[in-house]
């Protein structure tokens, strides 16, 4: 029998996304989420996409062991348990794999110490992505895991870009450099686009704003990602949910100095209660849409600056690239809010950017294009799919020999 499944798994330091996909036609067979993993109100929700059925189970599960237990179970019940010959790989997403991880790779002891080296680079996401990789490992170790870094698409920008001016000895003893993050979304949404287009990935330059609760803008010339607005960390950029992005280093050392604020103070203010919701206490755009429509001022100006940023941002790769053919907005607001679209590009028709207001308020599924016919660059939303994409980069590295 053929191999070719993959399980996609996404661990959180307490969950754990997966996704059972089958490579021959590219569909999804199952989805599902544990939640609070190590608490006593754990909940697994698994979706079965073949039978049409969604089971919940409340309950303890007291770590990521567990956890891929109990998924594991549901998906047995469904014909589609992990010990199936079909299963080719298990395929990881891992946020940071520094410079040296620059493909997908299958993973293995000396793989593992890798990921482990980047833990103080990326002390969020890195130990919990080990953990996930680990227990997948545990359960299967016959199978080929395979690690899909989230900065690897990133990795082909040029020194030009990745590198903060700041003293070249510090930066590199302590490997302060822009990695860039969301680069599966910006990889597959800038390969989709090219397809929208007719065209190979090799022939065209594409802007790409991520959209989402997290958020980042990509300039992709011919298929190689040359520039991104996250840097040493997913903080820097565009202005997100709940993170300020882009911000004058010296603030940091005003709100210790002057505010006597620490240094993990100024850590969770930056990251967690800034962005949308800092300056207006609302990170839903639809909230704040709402808002905007009831006169509400401080979501009015959060909105601003908000649009005012993403459209620095694509002026600036604008120039990075020199010729653009497409810009595609993805993400959960990118792909659903057609204001937010509007506004980013409004006043760029000099730029050739454009949306042409009718197919902009269309709502769809797949990838569309909203610019006015005949328009110089192609606007788009492009969906996009980051477990799609960790399950087709694991497949092509394992193939049918797993
Ligand atoms: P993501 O991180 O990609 O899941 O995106 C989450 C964000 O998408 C939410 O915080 C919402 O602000 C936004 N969002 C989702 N649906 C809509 C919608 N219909 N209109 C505006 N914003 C939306």
């Amino acid at each position: 029998m053929t191999a070719t499944r993959v399980l996609v798994l996404n661990s959180g330091s307490s969950s754990l996304k997966y996704q059972l996909l089958d490579m021959r036609d590219a569909t999804r067979l199952a989805v599902g989420l544990v939640e609070r993993i190590g608490e006593r109100t754990s909940r697994l929700q698994h979706t079965c996409l073949t039978a049409e059925g969604t089971r919940e189970h409340n309950g303890p599960l007291a770590d990521h062991d567990a956890a891929l237990k109990a998924v594991a179970e549901e998906l047995a019940k469904d014909g589609l348990g992990l010990d199936s010959p079909e299963l080719a790989a298990i395929g990881h997403r891992v946020v940071h794999g520094g410079m040296f991880f620059t493909e997908p790779t299958v993973v293995d002891s000396a793989v593992l110490t890798e990921i482990e080296r980047l833990i103080p680079v990326a002390p969020l996401h890195n130990p919990a992505n080990l953990t996930g990789i680990r227990t997948a490992m545990a359960l299967r170790p016959d199978l080929p895991q395979v690690a899909v870094f989230d900065t690897a698409f990133h990795t082909t920008m040029p020194e030009s870009a990745a590198r903060y001016a700041i003293d070249a000895r510090t930066a590199d003893r302590y490997r302060v450099r822009r990695y860039g993050f969301h680069g599966t979304s910006h990889a597959y949404v800038s390969r989709a686009t090219a397809e929208l287009l007719g065209r190979a990935p090799e022939d065209v330059n594409v802007i790409v704003l991520h959209l989402g609760n997290g958020a980042s803008a990509s300039a992709v010339r011919g298929g190689r990602c040359v520039d991104t607005s996250m840097g040493f960390t997913p903080l820097e950029g565009l202005v997100m949910g709940t993170r300020s992005g882009d911000l004058d280093p010296a603030v940091i050392f005003h709100l210790q100095r002057v505010g006597g604020m620490s240094m993990d103070e100024v850590d969770t203010l930056l990251n967690k209660k800034s962005g949308l919701f800092g300056l207006c206490g609302e990170n839903d755009m639809r909230e704040i849409r709402h808002r905007m429509e009831e006169g509400d001022d401080g979501a009015r100006l959060a909105f601003e600056i908000y649009i005012h940023r993403l459209k620095k941002y694509v002026g600036a790769y604008y120039a990075v690239l020199g010729t653009v053919d497409a810009l595609a907005f993805t993400a959960g607001v990118g792909e659903n809010a057609a204001f937010v679209r509007e506004a980013a590009l409004d006043g760029l028709e000099g730029l050739g950017l454009a949306v042409d207001r009718e197919r902009n308020a269309v709502r769809g599924d797949g990838a569309r294009l909203i610019s006015p016919e005949g328009a110089r660059i192609a606007v788009a939303v492009v969906p996009t799919d980051e477990e799609m994409e960790i399950a087709a980069q694991t497949y092509a590295l394992v193939g049918k020999d797993g």
